[in-house]
């Protein structure tokens, strides 16, 4: 029963159904009608149905439920969801019609939507796209992760711009997500050894469209207090703590696809946090009689690992001590002594055990997820190949893709629906069909556009109004947090965790210069930030603080505005509403860099580093790309980096922007966002990312042309 104080009326009783299938995240049909049931409740839930049917009025049901226009709707949408979550046909059925079998994707954070905030950045959305795509395209995906009862941190910001970590506890009752059962209709709870004592494991399940996520949670009875914490957040925590977790989800979530007999014959580990589920995989051949040889060859040969951090100082490591506490025992069922086993995760020269080095030791297939990121990789681990030459290491690469229909604003949607093809999202990754973005009238992109930049602007004026009100933060923070953004002025936006090597203050390298270009009076300009650093991360924080003080800074004029707590709801408005998007990282660190991508889709040109995704996507045409002095010591580069983008701004940007024919249109500025939408929607969809995943990594077709010789490594 969805509604405390009543049921749904019968007549619309499946909503409850429609509302506990994430598919209303990326379906506009539902989420149109959700929020006919009450405007104020869909916003002030954050777009959550399962919140808004909770605090709906019965009236209001009642009402609806009798409204022609509402049931002709509820009507249409439920054939319409029927038919997606049964459908027969699908790509991948074309593709692989005798494939039988689920391919399991383990992952420690997963975004999907804000109502379920078990992600911190990249690598989570990443995963939630992936599973997105994969019901869009009828992969037989089931992921495999965490509940984290209190998510990831809340970011609020002080009067003296220093982060607070807040942590809200999930309330169940309001939130997509329900208990797995086993078979006899029980909640599924599953044990493992954590060391030495038992561990319990309650199960969780949340409906992406075709896929289902099962994810796990040790706040269970009969836990210790320390051990109800394993799951308590994202990314919380000692080093023992982290090891916990990771046993969890190796060794705890491949006994979660046991207990509920799925049939997994891949397995997609995406970062090495997953890794230890290839020691269980050979642990369980083992024990039914293979020697650890086969047994590993086994598992190698359907095992997939995604590697994204292009840093050695970023790859999880334990001290040997702590492996051999909780694996004691474990090296004997796998049929191999302790140094055996601890040579797995060992990379030379390094005293520890890397989780990274486990995964590609145990993978066969193994990729990093740009083309650049591929190479870095490549490059890394030459000496632990013993490679003579790096295209002889077995790290290949796709490049990530964002699930369009997810990060699309609805508006620009539908002039593509209008304009492209009415079923623009059937063919996204389809390049002869985004031609047609030419055929899209200047005028009516660039009014979808500037729409969705005042939306943008009144939402944020709509969230410090609330601080203001309702937490009496003080007036220099609704300052601070945008109260003065305007809805005409060229926007710059940057919004991305808050890591040292995205450099986010890296724009106010000479504070004078960055003044005039922002200040000119005929040709304004603004820059919105967001962004959460890691809860234990200062320095992410000091930098958070130096923004927010140059937002206090009266000589600035409003004109820079931080947006707290960066979520995925928040990124919906900003890859829409601004006009530019700025990447700034040390190249070559970041491994791909998804947001641009979501920008790119909606017409919001990237100026950007060539780094990641973007020093393949950039053509010349379709945004900026500023040098990236990659020569030269780390603080001479900040100030060349950031000369090249004030010089990109100046004489490019700014007067491009301004520049409007009688009618208002900048002509010029429209054919830049026709050239992002129509390279990169296509090659960036994930649609894209998905099949090349298919094609090259999960099911490779032994006699197709192999595009990258890395790509199956032997
Ligand atoms: C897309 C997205 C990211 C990833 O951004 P990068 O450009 O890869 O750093 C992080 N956080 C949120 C909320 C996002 O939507």
């Amino acid at each position: 029963m969805i509604n405390n104080r009543s049921q749904l009326p019968k007549r619309i009783e499946r909503l409850e159904e429609v509302a506990y299938n994430l598919f209303w995240c990326w379906n506009p049909s539902a989420r149109g009608l959700f929020k006919a049931i009450d405007r104020t409740l869909w916003r002030t839930s954050n777009h959550n149905p399962v919140k808004l049917l909770v605090q709906a009025t019965p009236e209001r049901l009642e009402a609806v439920s009798k409204d022609p226009a509402f049931l002709q709707w509820y009507d249409s949408l439920l054939t319409q969801f029927d038919s997606y979550v049964d459908a027969e046909d699908s790509w991948f059925k074309q593709e692989h019609p005798d494939f039988k079998g689920a391919i399991a994707y383990y992952s420690a954070e997963f975004g999907v939507h804000n109502s379920l905030p078990i992600y911190s950045g990249g690598l989570g959305i990443l995963a939630g796209d992936h599973c997105k795509t994969a019901s869009d395209l009828g992969i037989p995906l089931v992921g495999v992760g965490f509940m984290y009862p209190q998510g990831y941190v809340v970011q609020r910001i002080g009067t003296e711009g220093w982060q607070r970590n807040e942590y809200h506890q999930i309330d169940w009752k309001t939130s997509p997500v329900r208990p797995a059962k086993t078979a006899d209709g029980k909640d599924l709870v599953i044990r493992i050894d954590l060391g030495s004592w038992p561990l319990h494991i309650k199960v969780w399940k949340v409906l992406v469209g075709r896929v289902t996520l099962y994810l796990m949670d040790t706040n269970v009875a009969g836990n210790s207090p320390g051990d109800r914490e394993i799951s308590g957040r994202l990314y919380g925590g000692d080093q023992t703590m982290r090891l916990h977790q990771e046993i969890v989800l190796g060794i705890g979530g491949t006994r979660v696809l046991r207990a509920l007999g799925i049939d997994a014959k891949l397995y997609h580990c995406n970062e090495g946090h997953a890794a230890f589920l290839m020691l269980e995989r050979i642990r369980e051949l083992v024990g039914k009689g293979a020697t650890f040889d086969s047994a590993r060859k086994d598992v190698a040969a359907s095992s997939v690992f995604t590697t994204h951090t292009p840093v050695p100082a970023g790859h999880d490591v334990f001290p040997k001590e702590l492996i051999e506490e909780y694996f004691k025992g474990y090296w004997s069922d796998l049929g191999i002594d302790k140094k055996k086993f601890l040579e797995l995760a060992q990379s030379p020269g390094q005293d520890g055990w890397n989780m990274t080095v486990l995964a590609l030791r145990l993978a066969d297939r193994k990729n990093g997820v740009s083309k650049r990121n591929g190479i870095v990789s490549r490059e890394m681990w030459k000496d632990f190949y013993k490679a003579k030459k790096v295209e002889d290491v077995p790290i290949g690469h796709v490049t990530n893709g964002v699930h369009m229909p997810t990060w699309i604003n609805q508006a620009i949607g539908d002039v593509f629906g209008q304009y492209v093809s009415k079923d623009w999202k059937l063919h996204q990754d389809d390049h002869a069909m985004w031609a047609k973005v030419k055929d899209i009238p200047d005028e009516v992109l660039w009014r979808a556009h500037e729409g969705c930049r005042r939306n943008l602007v009144s939402f944020i004026r709509r969230k410090v109004s609330e601080r203001w009100r309702k937490d009496r933060v003080e007036a220099t923070q609704v300052l601070a947090g945008g109260s003065l953004l305007d809805g005409e002025t060229l926007t710059i936006g940057f919004a991305r965790r808050f890591a040292a090597y995205k450099r986010a203050t890296l724009i106010f390298n000479d504070i004078e210069r960055l003044k005039k270009i922002l200040l000119n009076p005929w040709k304004p300009v603004q820059i919105v930030f967001a962004g959460k650093a890691h809860p234990a991360d200062d320095g992410g924080k000091r930098l958070i603080q130096q923004i927010y003080n140059l937002a206090k800074d009266p000589t600035f004029g409003g004109h820079i505005a931080f947006v707290e707590d960066y979520d995925m709801h928040k990124a919906r408005y900003l890859v829409s509403g601004v006009d530019v998007w700025l990447n700034n990282p040390l190249a070559p660190l970041e491994a791909c860099g998804t947001s641009g991508q979501k920008a790119a889709a909606n017409g919001v040109p990237n100026l950007s580093i060539l780094d990641g995704w973007w020093e393949e996507g950039f053509s010349g045409e379709n945004g900026w790309a500023p040098t990236a002095s990659t020569h030269l010591p780390d603080d001479e580069r900040d100030a060349a980096d950031a000369a090249s983008i004030y010089q990109a701004l100046e004489e490019k940007i700014v007067p491009l922007f301004y520049d409007r024919s009688a009618n208002g249109v900048p002509a010029g500025w429209v054919r830049v966002m026709k050239e992002s939408i129509r390279t990169s929607t296509p090659q960036y969809s994930s649609n894209r990312m998905l099949k090349d995943y298919v094609d090259q990594y999960y099911l490779p077709k032994v006699d197709s042309k192999k595009k990258n010789k890395a790509a199956v490594p032997v």
